[in-house]
């Protein structure tokens, strides 16, 4: 068992955690508290973290894509979080689209999408979520009919990452709702060749990372557009699921340490009874109890990630790392709110951002009440949903 990271991952680590912290810090307050992203500034934020191996992270190189491996997605995205978690889930959800089209059998599609989205030119996202399903997923209700060569489709999407800026969304539908999962297909949806009204749904943290709900009315896509036909479009869907799990884990692992740094640096700087307060036994603990948690979410993500890079299916433990960590990170970002006092409410400190943005990761890619079904159904072989 080897818990260190190898010398490129290092490097790699570095040379993001150097530029970010150069490039993206002293710019992410400001963005962030603007509202929900534009898409001119997602496509320029794409191209500039593009080098890094951000866009098209784990697509092969023979197909255009940075060709790294889910270990280096996760020191990529702990980094980036952790500096600017909206930015980063707005790439995040780019680059895993990129990610899921290079697996994609209809290669014709494959060979026409694929560029533009490992360009950063392109931009996509995946709606599953509607406005009567939710933690329910399998319960789809928006429908594709098949007429002549077009799927036809009516529905609302909610929630839906990057859903006001995408050029692209995988839309999960049912082709017919008495056929349960059966019946669940994908489908690519081009918004300039099928149009799609779209509304920017505000929420209280990671604010400038889009959200958006979906209407889609008499909505005709080619036939050719097909991703996954019924049956395999839930069973890919939740594939998916796991590596977003990671993923949201890895965000909450980023957002708090960054919590952590920032009380460190507070407990050393502020003065009370004559000394700073990080003197005191009771800062002490608090910071000694987030240091503790935050290690223990980063090893059980990166045993997730690292399993998922071994071509395991890591269900049981991808659950497990994101309920401890975003509940982890509530914690310990709350923690920071109360080492920094009254300043930790003020927008003049980063911490309130922290506490509002790892207060988003408990719900999406399946809220904690699930991933704890999920382990309990993994462990007990018995499934209480
Ligand atoms: C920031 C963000 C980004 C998102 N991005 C996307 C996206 O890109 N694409 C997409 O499709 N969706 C997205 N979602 C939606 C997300 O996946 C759903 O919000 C999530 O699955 C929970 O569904 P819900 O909000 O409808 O809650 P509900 O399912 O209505 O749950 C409400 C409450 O009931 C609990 N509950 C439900 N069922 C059970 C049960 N069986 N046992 C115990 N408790 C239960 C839940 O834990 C929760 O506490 C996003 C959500 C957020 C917040």
């Amino acid at each position: 068992m080897d818990f260190d990271l190898t010398d490129e991952q290092r490097m790699l680590q570095d040379t993001v955690r150097r530029y970010l912290k150069d490039n993206i810090a002293p710019i992410a307050d400001t963005y962030d508290r603007k509202g929900p992203m534009s898409k001119q500034d997602a496509h320029k934020f794409l191209r500039e973290l593009k080098p890094f191996g951000y866009v098209g992270t784990m697509v092969k190189e023979e197909l255009g894509g940075a060709g790294l491996g889910h270990i280096d997605w996760a020191i990529l995205h702990e980094e980036l979080r952790g500096t600017y978690a909206s930015l980063g889930g707005v790439v995040g959800i780019a680059s895993a689209s990129s990610h899921g089209m290079s697996e994609s059998e209809n290669e014709e599609l494959r060979n026409r999408i694929l560029p533009g989205l490992l360009s950063g030119d392109k931009i996509a996202c995946t709606a599953i979520t509607e406005p009567n399903v939710g933690s329910n997923a399998a319960g789809v209700e928006t429908t594709a009919t098949l007429e002549g060569d077009h799927y036809v489709i009516n529905g609302n999407k909610t929630w839906i990452s990057n859903g006001t800026i995408a050029d692209y969304v995988v839309v999960v539908a049912t082709v017919d709702r008495s056929k349960g999962v059966h019946g669940i297909l994908q489908l690519l949806v081009e918004k300039e060749v099928s149009p799609f009204a779209s509304r920017e749904m505000n929420k209280m943290g990671v604010k400038s990372f889009p959200t958006a709900e979906l209407n889609f009315e008499d909505c005709r896509v080619p036939s050719t557009n097909l991703l996954m036909p019924p049956g395999e479009g839930f069973k890919r869907a939740l594939k998916g699921l796991t590596f977003a799990r990671c993923n949201a884990a890895i965000a909450s692992v980023g957002i708090a340490q960054a919590a952590i740094d920032a009380s460190i640096r507070y407990a050393r700087e502020r003065t009370q009874f004559g000394k700073p307060i990080g003197q005191f036994q009771l800062i002490q603990e608090m910071i000694a109890d987030m240091v503790t948690e935050v290690e223990a979410a980063r090893l059980l993500t990166y045993r997730a990630f690292s399993m998922l890079e071994n071509g395991k299916k890591a269900r049981k433990e991808g659950s497990i790392a994101k309920a401890y960590a975003t509940e982890a990170a509530v914690r310990v970002a709350s923690k920071a709110i109360q080492i920094h006092g009254a300043y930790g409410l003020s927008e003049e400190y980063p911490v309130e951002r922290y506490f509002r943005d790892a207060r988003c990761y408990t719900i999406p890619d399946g809220t904690t009440e699930i991933q704890k079904l999920i382990i309990g159904r993994e462990v007990l072989g018995m499934s209480a949903f």
